[in-house]
């Protein structure tokens, strides 16, 4: 299978002097390289994930390593049939991952906790006395995550640093392991736990898409399959004999990982939906949406 497109996930804590000049600059070189996809913009870096052709995407690559400000990106690159975005968005924020800390704000490039290679983490991991968390959102982790971590109930990373807060005694003591899709929002959760004072933390370097990529660990260890955040929606990660998926159809409980939007509009929530429910139920996310739709038919979103 030729997969003549790629989709790339990168990040880069660096000055940024103007961001919005910055993001106008980098607006005109995604439009030039036909680019697709989503990228934050600020004073302390950039992150991003965009899909095109892998000419374009080899360019845009250069491009970046060549740049002072940008050299050194340690990128993620998937190969893809086509575009994984449906259109391209720069925006210009304060920070590139917020934490909203406010006052007590800070940058990975000051503190941030020590980087764990895959086959390092996957030894680490194994140990006793070892806390993991995933430091992603509930919708990210409920599809996959690595076992035994402890799973925040939060819908953004600005209430990390309360789960944490609230969490503290579990934590104490323990040799603490952070996870999340490629890295960037460890960078600065890790820094986070040692700014509140826990001394042992790791981080795992270039996060799970990463650690599924590393033919030696071959994401051993990871359950279900990895959220991204674009149009695949999740990509596989263990390719060990042990791998399985840990996810349910919300309507039918057989396993999936299928993540769909309910049809009925002013709900729109993500869950999980297989296809036989889909195609005989509709795609809604619970019952009462299902009956909603069909009171009112006009708010049901099609595809
Ligand atoms: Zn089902
Ligand atoms: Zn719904």
């Amino acid at each position: 299978m030729s997969a003549p497109f790629e989709v790339l996930l990168y990040y880069k804590y660096s000055q940024i002097e103007n961001p919005e000049a910055y993001a106008a600059s980098h607006r005109e070189l995604c439009l030039r390289l036909n680019l697709l996809g989503r990228i934050l913009i600020a004073k302390e870096g950039l992150n991003g994930t965009v899909s095109g052709t892998e000419e374009d995407c080899r360019r845009y690559r250069e491009a970046l390593d060549a740049d002072p400000i940008t050299a050194g990106i340690a990128w993620k690159i998937d190969p893809v049939l086509e575009h994984a975005f449906p259109r391209l968005s720069i925006k210009v924020r304060d920070e590139v991952v917020p934490l909203a800390l406010g006052e007590d704000d800070f940058s990975p490039e000051e503190l941030t906790a020590t980087h764990l290679k895959p086959e390092d983490w996957r030894e680490v991991m194994k140990e006793d006395d070892v806390v993991l968390i995933d430091a992603r959102n509930d919708y990210e982790w409920e599809i996959g995550h690595f076992k035994g971590a402890m799973l925040p109930k939060v819908n953004s990373f600005r209430e990390m640093p309360q789960w944490v807060r609230e969490h503290r005694e579990e934590l104490e003591g323990k040799k603490i392991l952070t996870y999340c899709t490629g890295g960037i929002r460890c960078e600065k959760f890790s820094g986070f736990l040692l700014k509140e004072g826990l001394t042992d933390v790791y981080q795992l370097d270039g996060g799970i898409v990463t650690y599924g990529k590393n033919e030696e660990v071959r994401g051993e260890g990871f359950e279900g399959e990895c959220y991204v955040f674009d149009e695949r929606l999740s990509v596989p990660v263990n390719r060990t004999e042990g791998a399985k998926i840990i996810s349910q159809c919300a309507q039918c409980g057989e396993t999936s990982v299928r993540y769909r939007n309910c049809s009925w509009m002013p709900c729109n929530a993500q869950f999980i939906c297989c296809e036989r429910c889909e195609d005989e139920a509709g795609r809604y996310c619970k019952s009462v949406c299902r009956e909603a739709a069909i009171m009112s038919p006009v708010a049901v979103v099609g595809g």
